[in-house]
C-alpha cells in the first residue's frame, strides 16, 4: 500500500543546516519573528495535518473523482471536511500578507509545507494552491479597497481563487483570447466568454469562488499587449460584505482526465458577468504573471511531492518483497529468496529517485529563499540580484522538478514490478497525477523556451552570471576541504560546460532564431543537472562536516546519495552538450508534409 510520512528530518536539514534560514530570517525585518522553533512547529503540525487528514483521502478521492450535476460540482467524500480543517487551522493564509490577515511566513518555509500537501493528496492541494497564487496577485496589483475586501476571506479559506486564462483556441498563445470586457456606467465591466480547463472553477468547498479572468477591452490592441485582468466573483459582494446575488458565471461541465481526478477541471462560461478590473487596462498579462510564476514553483513542488510519496511507498514495498538471490550469494538464507534491494538494478532506480527528490527539495527551498530576499532584503542590489535569479530559475523549478518528479513516479512504479501497474498499491496513481504537472501552467517545452529565450538569450547570459558567481563563491569557500575536492572539480567543470554551451547557443541564435527552440529543452535539462549538482555539493559539505559526530547515519547516507548523483547522474550533461551543439538544422530540414501520415 502507499505510505507517506513527511520527511521532516530532511526538511530541517535543508532549512536550518544547508541554507541557515535562521540567520537570513533574523537579518530581514519582515521575517525577524520567524525562529527555528516556530518553523519546526509549523512543519510538525503540517506533517500531522497532511499525514492524518489528507493522505487517507488520496486513493478514495482518485477512485470517486468529482461529480458534475446541473452546474454544480461535488468533490470526493471527505474533501470538504479536510478543507475545513485546513482553513480553520489558518493554513490557507500561511504565506499571506499579515496586514490583511495572512501569517506572513517566508516562502522558503512554505514550499516545504506545500511539498507535504502535494505528496499527501495532489488533487486536493490544487484548490488551496490556486488560492495562494490568486491572493499573491491581488496583494501585488489590486487597489487598497479590493485588498481589504477580498484578502481576509481568501486567507481564511471562506472564499477561494481561480486562474482563468485558457480558451478552446488559446492555450500557450494567450494573445488569441476572445473573452470580452465591456465597461459599464457604474465602473464595473461586463465579461463575456468561455474559459476551459479551469482548476477549481466550481466546487462545494468554499462559500464563494473568486475568478481572476483575462479578457479584452473593446479598444484592445491585438495580441498579448491587449489583455486586461478582471476579478469576477461567483457571488457578488454586498456593501456590508455579505454574499449577494449569483453572478452570471456558471460551470458548463467538468473534464474526465488521466489523473488528479479529485481536482475539478471546469468549463466556465461568463455570460455578461460583473467584473472588476485589477491593475491597468491592457496590462493584465503582466499582472497575471505574478500568479503564474507563483503557480510555476508550486507545480514544480507537485512533481517533488509525488516523487517523494512514490519513493517512500516503493521502499515500503521493497522491504517485504523477496525475489531471487543476491549476485554475491544469499543474504537471507532462512527465507526462500532475498529482498529485492539486494539487486544493483533495483538500487539504481531507488537511488536515482532519491537523489533527484532530495536535490529538488533543496532547489525549491533555494528558489524560495531567493524569493524572500527579493521581497524583503533592505539592500537594493541584493534584492535585484535575487529577483533576477528567481526569474532565471523559475522555469527550471517548474519543468526540471516536474520532469524528474514524473520520472521518479515511473521508476518507483517499476520497483513494484506488476504490483505497480495495479491500482490497489497506489503507485500507478502517482504516475497519472504527476503527468499533468509537465503539461499545465505552461508546458515544460514553453518553460524551456522562456529560460533559453527570455532569461538567457535576451540578456546575453547576464542572469546566468549571477548564478555562476553564487556557485563559485561556494566553491571558493570549500576549496581547502579535502573531502570536497571531487565536488570542486566536477562543479567547476560543469559550470564551464554550461557557460560555453550558453555562449555557443547565443552566438548561433543571433544568426538563426530557430536555434533557441532547438536548444531549449536540452539546455534546461543541462542547467537543471548543474543546479542540482550545486545543491548536492552544498548538502555534501554540511554532511562531511557533521558525519563524524553523528550516530544516526543521516549524514553518512547523505554523502552516499550525493556520490550517486556525482558519479551516475551528473555525467548526463555530456550527452546534453552534444545534443545542444547539434543545432537546429537537423530538426528543421525534414519537410512539414513528411511528418503527416498518408
Ligand atoms: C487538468 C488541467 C488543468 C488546467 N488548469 C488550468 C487553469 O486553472 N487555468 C487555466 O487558465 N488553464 C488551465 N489549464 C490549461 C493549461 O495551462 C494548458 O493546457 C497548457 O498551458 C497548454 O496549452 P494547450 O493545451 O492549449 O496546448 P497548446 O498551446 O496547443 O500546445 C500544444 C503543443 O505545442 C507546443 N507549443 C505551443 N506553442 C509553442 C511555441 N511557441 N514554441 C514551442 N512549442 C509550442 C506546446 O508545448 C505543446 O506541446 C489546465 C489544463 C489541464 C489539462
Amino acid at each position: 500500500m502507499a505510505k507517506y510520512k513527511a520527511p521532516l528530518r530532511d526538511m530541517q536539514f535543508v532549512l536550518n543546516e544547508v541554507f541557515e534560514a535562521d540567520k537570513l530570517w533574523a537579518s530581514m525585518e519582515a521575517t525577524q519573528e520567524v525562529t527555528p522553533d516556530l518553523a519546526d512547529a509549523i512543519l510538525e503540525e503540517g506533517a500531522k495535518l497532511t499525514e492524518n487528514e489528507l493522505f487517507p483521502l488520496n486513493l478514495s478521492g482518485d477512485e470517486e473523482g468529482c461529480r458534475f450535476d446541473q452546474g454544480q460540482v461535488f468533490t470526493p467524500k471527505g474533501f470538504k471536511e479536510a478543507y475545513q480543517a485546513l482553513s480553520e487551522g489558518g493554513w490557507m493564509g500561511l504565506g499571506g500578507n499579515p496586514e490583511y490577515g495572512g501569517q506572513g511566513m517566508p516562502k522558503m518555509l512554505t514550499v516545504l509545507f506545500e511539498e507535504m500537501l502535494y505528496a499527501s493528496n495532489a488533487s486536493f492541494t490544487l484548490y488551496p494552491a490556486l488560492n495562494n497564487g490568486a491572493t499573491l496577485l491581488l496583494d501585488s496589483h489590486a487597489s487598497e479597497e479590493i485588498k481589504e475586501k477580498f484578502l481576509p476571506p481568501m486567507y481564511e479559506g471562506r472564499w477561494i481563487g481561480t486562474m482563468c486564462l485558457t480558451e478552446p483556441h488559446a492555450g500557450t498563445d494567450l494573445g488569441l483570447i476572445r473573452t470580452k470586457a465591456e465597461p459599464k456606467d457604474d465602473g464595473t465591466y461586463s465579461i463575456t466568454g468561455n474559459k476551459i480547463w479551469i482548476t477549481g472553477g466550481e466546487h462545494d468547498l468554499a462559500e464563494n469562488i473568486i475568478h481572476l479572468v483575462l479578457a479584452k477591452l473593446p479598444d484592445a490592441p491585438k495580441g498579448t499587449r491587449g489583455i486586461s485582468l478582471f476579478l469576477v466573483p461567483k457571488f457578488k459582494i454586498n456593501a456590508d460584505e455579505s454574499l449577494g446575488d449569483h453572478n452570471l458565471v456558471n460551470c458548463g461541465n467538468i473534464e474526465h482526465k488521466m489523473g488528479i481526478k479529485g481536482s475539478a477541471t471546469c468549463v466556465i462560461n461568463f455570460d455578461g458577468s460583473e467584473g472588476i478590473m485589477i491593475g491597468e487596462p491592457h496590462k493584465g498579462l503582466a499582472a497575471m504573471f505574478t500568479m503564474m510564476n507563483y503557480e510555476r514553483l508550486s507545480i514544480g513542488i507537485q512533481g517533488l511531492g509525488l516523487g517523494e510519496v512514490a519513493y517512500q511507498s516503493a521502499m515500503d514495498f521493497a522491504k517485504e518483497r523477496i525475489q531471487s538471490r543476491a549476485p554475491t550469494g544469499p543474504k537471507n538464507p532462512d527465507k526462500a529468496a532475498d529482498p529485492i534491494l539486494v539487486h544493483p538494478d533495483v538500487r539504481r532506480m531507488a537511488l536515482n529517485v532519491r537523489a533527484f527528490n532530495e536535490a529538488s527539495r533543496a532547489f525549491a527551498s533555494y528558489v524560495g529563499m531567493q524569493l524572500d530576499i527579493s521581497k524583503y532584503h533592505t539592500d537594493d542590489t541584493t534584492r535585484k540580484h535575487a529577483a533576477n535569479l528567481v526569474a532565471l530559475l523559475t522555469p527550471i523549478a517548474k519543468a526540471f522538478i516536474t520532469d524528474r518528479g514524473f520520472d521518479a513516479t515511473v521508476e518507483a512504479q517499476q520497483i513494484y514490478g506488476g504490483s505497480g501497474y495495479c491500482s490497489e498499491w497506489g503507485a500507478e496513481q502517482y504516475v497519472r497525477d504527476a503527468r499533468i504537472a509537465q503539461i499545465y501552467e505552461g508546458t515544460n517545452g514553453i518553460q524551456a523556451m522562456d529560460l533559453m529565450g527570455r532569461k538567457v538569450f535576451a540578456n546575453k547570459g547576464e542572469f546566468l552570471a549571477i548564478f555562476a558567481k553564487d556557485v563559485r563563491e561556494f566553491l571558493q569557500e570549500v576549496s581547502g576541504q579535502e573531502a570536497m575536492q571531487p565536488w570542486v572539480t566536477a562543479l567547476e567543470t560543469e559550470l564551464k560546460r554550461l557557460e560555453s554551451v550558453t555562449e555557443a547557443v547565443i552566438k548561433a541564435a543571433s544568426e538563426n532564431p530557430e536555434e533557441i527552440g532547438a536548444a531549449a529543452v536540452d539546455y534546461l535539462n543541462l542547467f537543471g543537472l548543474v543546479a542540482y549538482a550545486y545543491m548536492w555539493a552544498r548538502m555534501a559539505k554540511v554532511a562531511q562536516d557533521e558525519v563524524d559526530a553523528d550516530s544516526s547515519g543521516f549524514y553518512a547516507a547523505k554523502i552516499q546519495v550525493s556520490n550517486h548523483y556525482l558519479k551516475r547522474v551528473l555525467p548526463r550533461t555530456l550527452a546534453l552538450e552534444q545534443q545542444i551543439l547539434a543545432g537546429a538544422e537537423v530538426l528543421m530540414t525534414l519537410e512539414e508534409e513528411a511528418f503527416y501520415a498518408e
